[in-house]
């Protein structure tokens, strides 16, 4: 059976999907934005450990799909009772895309609501092995801008936006464009705009707006890497209002959400 890379299972959130859900956290991610909350995901997929006051943890570890199926299922009264169900995160999900595939499959055949949260950084191939058995994507929208984008944090944009349109055209996924506000990189008004546009193009009425945490920076020194946004500022609920204002003004709703 494929097994899966994984660095955490995360019982009862709110955030990531309707209802109560599990978060299964997979290993490796193409990109690597500076603001990240998981940076031990980011890179090939690999084992990884780090240390944490003093003692070396292994962090990753193989699993297959019945071992993950038996921590999705000590919750699945939540899931009923909440309208909940289960996501695949990371890092980015569809770097594991056979995995990610028999995962999500095996979830839908319990008749348990599924979702992703991608960046849609990935081949075609890998979207497609999955897109049966999604009801939800979390499709993160970050640098529009191609050149910033790949020098900032390595996104191809091209390849984000086509993936982002093949979940939207298949008519069983909820597709909820979600952006990380950064200061700095995702907030400058030129990218928001063409956040703005890119949305209205596809026909899309509703985004999710996220703002700014540092939730994350202990990771790095885990790891022993410096984290760039120490000295960023969180935003003001000015900032949030005026992006809040931006989307909603040009028939765009937004919705201030967690992060992930
Ligand atoms: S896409 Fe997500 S997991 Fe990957 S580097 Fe960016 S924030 Fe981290």
């Amino acid at each position: 059976m494929t097994q899966g890379l994984v660095f955490n299972i995360q019982r009862y959130s709110i955030h990531d999907g309707p209802g109560i859900r599990t978060i299964v956290f997979l290993q490796g991610c193409p990109l690597h934005c500076p603001w990240c909350s998981n940076p031990e995901s980011q890179g090939a997929v690999r084992p990884l450990t780090w240390v944490k006051n003093g003692v070396e943890e292994t962090i990753t570890h193989w699993m297959t799909v019945n071992q993950v199926l038996d921590e999705i299922e000590k919750d699945d009264v939540f899931y009923r009772t909440s309208g909940g169900g289960v996501t695949l995160s990371g890092g980015e999900c569809l770097v594991q895309a056979d995995f990610s595939a028999e995962l999500l499959k095996a979830v839908h055949a319990l008749g348990i609501n599924t979702a992703i949260e991608t960046t849609g950084a990935v081949p075609m191939r890998s979207v497609q092995k999955v897109l049966p058995y999604v009801d939800q994507a979390l499709f993160d929208l970050k640098i529009m801008d191609p050149i910033r984008a790949r020098d900032v944090i390595g996104d191809n944009v091209a390849m984000v936006k086509a993936s982002f349109e093949a979940f939207l055209q298949a008519d069983h996924v909820k597709v909820t464009p979600r952006i990380p506000l950064i200061p700095g990189y995702t907030t400058i008004p030129e990218n928001l705009q063409q956040i703005v546009e890119y949305v209205q193009s596809v026909g899309v009425p509703e985004v999710h707006i996220l703002p700014f945490h540092q939730y994350g920076s202990q990771k790095y020194k885990y790891l022993k890497r410096d984290y760039q946004l120490e000295n960023t500022p969180l935003l003001t609920t000015e900032e949030v209002d005026t992006i809040h204002t931006l989307f909603e003004s040009q028939g765009i709703r937004a919705v201030v959400s967690g992060l992930e």
